[in-house]
């Protein structure tokens, strides 16, 4: 026995919410969409559980963050999806699927068909068990990728108050966390391998700012040196654990924030699988007709490096998913998915974006003091990726189109005096038909036109820069 829709989305994440949003924008009727999720809850922002979650005051709780608030659209409830009529099958995890006969089987032994699946399974943590440190277990051993690992850290955290967490990991979710746990008055040590934080994204003098950032909110950061092992009490309960250098941290609380593996189990040997994921084209679409895979867990050309890359960040699971929904709902209409990899963090009063790609060499600027500074990289003479500390909404929207631009950049240490103007004038200016794939093919002669006209452009703001800081400088001193 069993229920067959139209549409059926396996997973109840970030995506799926924003693809069910969609599914409604693009006419889907009442019964036709099923969204199956071993989550108890609809779709939310998962994000906020290292964030809002967190606070210790007025913390995020559900209804409040379901997707899709996230990106300033409705909110949407278990109460939208009845009225819409899209079935929510919660708690419920998906066993096996079997995509030649379009056939789902859930744990509880429910056959679920369809004619169009789209996979949304995301990802999952990796565990410390799976690099050779047993624990895990441990109820003072937190992880943090869905909502029942979050209220489980609230839990503990609330017991330890003013105790000893160990943050092991210095990417998204262990800054992230680091940042709650100081907010929350608990003592923290950041433990990660790497010879600075967000090793991934940062350069060493952006990682620096942040680390004295946390010092001076009381966290302290032991690097270079990886967990090894674990003391436990009579309960149990982790007391303390002990690090490769021979060092040994008092511990209440042990946050673990290692990484994560895309969820692909469920279709190895049925799909084909690149980078990790699930290897789509330009429209989501797997090497199955009938089968689309979007956010965490979809390996996707990105147009812009002119090659398949498989992001973990929120902005790429809610594009990717409407992208999809288009592509299945109106396929003669929608096009190849062009995106512009975007992430950002929010931690204590800080906030930064970054767009495009960390590759090639790093130009930084900006005031460090002030709080706004940020950092351009130059791969093959062209501007591929750009990152912004404490920006305003339209300096954002510079860097963003700025990078998706792809200019061409000569002289670095002009480029880093220009700053923020660099992005600021060529996300102005009346955009020439550039070719995309520059970075693959630099014809000399078409590159020099924009180069010229954009140098002249970002020239004329530096020298009015120049010009307004004399006046200012000017006037001040006779005030002086
Ligand atoms: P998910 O949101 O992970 O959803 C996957 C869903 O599939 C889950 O509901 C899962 O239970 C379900 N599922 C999986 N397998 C099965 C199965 N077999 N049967 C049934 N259901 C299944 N990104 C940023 O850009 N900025 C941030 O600040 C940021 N903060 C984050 C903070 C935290 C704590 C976490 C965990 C992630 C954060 N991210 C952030 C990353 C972002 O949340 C993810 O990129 C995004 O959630 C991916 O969406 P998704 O729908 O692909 O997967």
């Amino acid at each position: 026995m069993g229920r067959a829709f139209v549409y059926v989305i396996l997973g109840g994440g970030v995506a799926a919410g924003y693809a069910a949003l969609e599914f409604t924008r693009k006419g889907v009727s009442p019964g036709e969409l099923c969204i199956i999720s071993e989550e108890p809850v609809a779709p939310y922002e998962r994000p906020a559980l290292s964030k809002g979650f967190l606070l210790p005051e007025s913390p995020a709780r559900l209804p409040s963050f379901h997707t899709c608030v996230g990106a300033n659209e409705e909110r949407l409830t278990p109460k939208w999806y009845k009225e819409h009529g899209i079935e929510l099958v919660l708690g419920t995890r998906v066993k096996s699927v079997d995509v030649r006969r379009k056939k789902l089987l859930t744990a509880t032994g429910e056959t679920i068909s369809y004619k169009i699946l789209l996979i949304a399974t995301g990802a999952r943590a990796l565990k410390l068990e799976e690099f050779g440190v047993d624990g895990s277990e441990a109820e003072n051993v937190c992880y943090l990728r869905d909502l029942a690992d979050a209220n489980g850290l609230v839990n503990v955290m609330q017991s330890c108050s003013s105790g000893n967490a160990v943050v092991i990991g210095g990417g998204y979710i262990g800054m992230e966390c680091a940042a709650s746990l100081a907010i929350n008055k608990i003592n923290v040590t950041l433990v990660f391998p790497e010879v600075h934080c967000m090793a991934r994204l940062f350069t060493p003098k952006i990682a620096n700012y942040y680390e004295e950032y946390y010092q001076a909110k009381g966290v302290k950061f032991v690097k270079g040196t990886v967990l090894t092992s674990f003391e436990f009490d009579s309960s149990g309960k982790v007391m303390a654990v002990n690090l490769r250098d021979g060092s040994q941290l008092p511990a209440d609380l042990v946050v673990v924030g290692i990484g994560i593996r895309p969820n692909t189990s469920l279709f190895e040997g049925q799909l084909t699988l690149e980078k990790g994921g699930i290897k789509v084209n330009g429209k989501m679409q797997t090497s199955n007709d009938s089968v689309y895979a979007v956010g965490d867990v979809a390996a996707f050309p990105v147009k812009l490096f002119g090659e398949t890359r498989r992001l973990e960040h929120v902005d790429s699971a809610r594009k990717s998913a409407k992208h999809a929904v288009a592509a299945i709902m109106e396929p003669k209409k929608s096009g190849e998915f062009d995106y512009l990899p975007f992430f950002y963090s929010r931690v204590f009063g800080l906030s930064w974006q970054f767009y495009g790609d960390n590759v090639g060499e790093a130009v930084h600027f900006g005031d460090y003091l002030s709080g706004t500074f940020g950092a351009y990289w130059i791969s093959k003479g062209h501007l591929v990726g750009s990152f912004l500390e404490g920006g305003t909404k339209e300096e954002y929207e510079a860097i963003a189109k700025a990078t998706s631009l792809k200019p061409p950049v000569e002289d670095l240490a002009e480029l880093g005096q220009l700053g923020l103007n660099f992005a600021l004038t060529i996300s102005k200016k009346p955009q020439p038909a550039l070719p995309i794939e520059v970075s693959h093919s630099t014809s000399g002669l078409v590159l020099e036109k924009p180069m010229y006209a954009w140098y002249a452009a970002a020239g004329v703001v530096l020298a009015a820069s120049i010009a307004g800081f004399a006046y200012w400088y000017g006037r001040r001193r006779r005030r002086w």
